[in-house]
């Protein structure tokens, strides 16, 4: 690809060459490498319909080849001493610092969110590797009071073995690096099946991997189109050498395969789906709980699992709220994630503006009142107006499911007990978030939400320090903090018996 070309396509000259970040081979025991069939697939640019580059379109056989280098790589990998896995992670992770503006050009390129939420996601994904990197040291086990007089008992932490890794295309490089880097850093080997429209920014951190000196086949990426995902899937939840699967993407997926891993009983790790209320009591600070919506709704054109979904608003502050909002969604600046300023870029594909536009009507011819928006943005095919709507009710399919796109949807309600009963009235359970300057509501609320993770006059929950994850249908298992490792980890207890003189 000529230099021109690369700058046309939003990408800088870091990508270039044989040693460049763009990469359009998979990677599988240190090799990069082509499909069996040598079938690739296109990576298109969602702010203009524009090629980025083809991956290959691998399958069964490949992801079964990438298992064999994963499970071949596990001995050496975990025979290494916490701080020798420590000091690569470390290694990957200040290539990752080195690159982070590339990457995040590489990013939006393929995934359309605006420049600086790039940047953004790659500090956020490169903290991962950073704690982890650390936590990798910290694995420790215990010993407990023995049971018998001549015997000890010894508990320690053992890397799974071989780890199958699906991710989704929201968080191209975040939801990568919150799986391997733990991974890695317990001692398991990993094979990676990134989303098919978002495949480029995996294979950047394979490259950068790859520089960081860590082993052939311990970090292995195979790629696939929507058509071969289920292939690729059936091999990494079936085959016997992977011990666990750790999965982000949609609910019905990820019940697909828990129930595929379930013959042979993996360890799973999914996060899933949310449907996210977002609660503004009569005695929030308005204009914090008016920011706190924009940045909760509008990051990543509301491509979120996190994002407010459901945003209740009390009868005392309803339409002072509405206004205030209104204001705010109405200034947002829609356009290509690399034209300055812009806040709002593409949804990822033709299906995701399907969806929203559906739900939109949907409120519609329900009784919705729709302040701004409602309607998809001249600024290109994939491209939505932010939207704001009043008068939701719990009939309208917004209420129900995720709508993934830049529609906030307002709830009116009159008592906590009623707004309690209406968030928790879902089978999902990721985030929720309150606005309160009652401190007993605050505590009162936040424990009565049955949700992984509440927000109490806070937007933003995520970090690498915190252990992020859902219940009920939202998801199993913890992603970050000191309980991120543990996923990746098997408990060994050990009775050293016969000890008597
Ligand atoms: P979305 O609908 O948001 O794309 P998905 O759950 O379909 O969410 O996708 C998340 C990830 O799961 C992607 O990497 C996708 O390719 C993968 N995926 C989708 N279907 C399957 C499947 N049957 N087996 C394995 N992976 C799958």
């Amino acid at each position: 690809m000529t230099k021109d070309l690369m700058e046309n396509k939003g990408l800088d000259d870091s990508c270039l060459g044989d040693s460049g970040l763009l990469r359009e081979l998979s990677y599988i025991d240190g090799r990069w490498v082509r499909a069996d069939s040598g079938a690739v697939f296109a990576v298109l640019n969602p702010a203009d319909g524009g090629m980025l580059g083809h991956v290959p379109d691998m399958g069964a056989t490949e992801a079964q080849k990438a298992v064999e280098a994963a499970k071949a790589a596990l001995p050496d990998w975990r025979a290494l001493t916490a701080k020798q896995r420590s000091g690569l992670l470390k290694a990957w992770y200040g290539l990752v610092l080195d690159h982070a503006d590339s990457l995040a050009r590489l990013l939006t390129a393929e995934q359309g969110k605006p420049l600086a939420e790039a940047k953004g996601e790659i500090l956020y994904g490169a903290s991962f590797i950073e704690w982890f990197a650390e936590e990798a040291k910290r694995v420790y086990g215990e010993t407990i009071p023995s049971h018998k007089a001549d015997a000890r008992v010894i508990v320690t932490r053992e890397p799974v073995g071989v780890v199958a890794a699906i991710t989704p295309w929201n968080f191209p490089h975040g939801m990568i690096t919150r799986k391997v880097a733990p991974a890695l850093a317990a001692g398991c080997t990993v094979v990676l099946k990134p989303a098919e429209d978002t495949p480029l920014s995996a294979l950047a951190l394979a490259v950068l991997a790859e520089k960081a000196g860590i082993p052939p086949g311990v970090l292995n990426i195979v790629t696939g189109s929507k058509a071969m995902a289920a292939e690729i899937g059936t091999v990494l939840t079936t085959h016997p050498e992977v011990r666990k699967v750790s999965f982000t993407g949609s609910t019905a997926t990820g019940r697909l395969l828990m129930s595929q891993a379930a013959d042979s009983v993996k360890k799973i790790s999914l996060e899933l789906g949310g449907n996210a209320p977002f609660i503004v009591f009569d005695s929030a600070d308005l204009d914090l709980a008016v920011a706190g919506a924009m940045a909760c709704k509008f990051r990543n054109a509301g491509q979120t699992c996190v994002c407010a979904n459901r945003i209740y608003v009390q009868d005392g502050v309803y339409e002072d709220f509405a206004a205030r909002l209104a204001e705010q969604v109405r200034a947002l600046q829609v356009g290509p994630g690399t034209q300055d300023g812009v806040q709002i870029g593409p949804l990822i594909n033709a299906a995701a503006l399907e969806k929203v536009r559906d739900h939109v009507a949907d409120a519609q011819q329900k009784g919705a009142q729709t302040v701004c928006g409602g309607a998809p943005h001249e600024a290109g095919p994939l491209f939505f107006a932010p939207t704001l709507m009043t008068e939701m009710d719990e009939t309208m399919r917004l209420c129900r499911e995720e709508t993934f796109g830049p529609v906030a949807g307002l709830f009116r309600f009159k008592t906590e007990a009623e707004v309690i009963k209406a968030a928790n009235d879902t089978s999902y359970g990721l985030a929720s978030y309150l606005y309160s300057r009652d401190l007993g509501q605050a505590f009162r609320v936040s424990e009565a939400l049955e949700y992984g993770m509440v927000g109490v006059n806070a937007p933003v929950l995520s970090a690498e320090s915190i252990p992020f994850g859902g219940i009920k249908q939202s998801g199993i298992g913890r992603e970050g903090g000191r309980q991120g490792i543990e996923e990746f980890t098997n408990l060994k207890y050990t009775l050293m018996g016969g000890l008597a003189g």
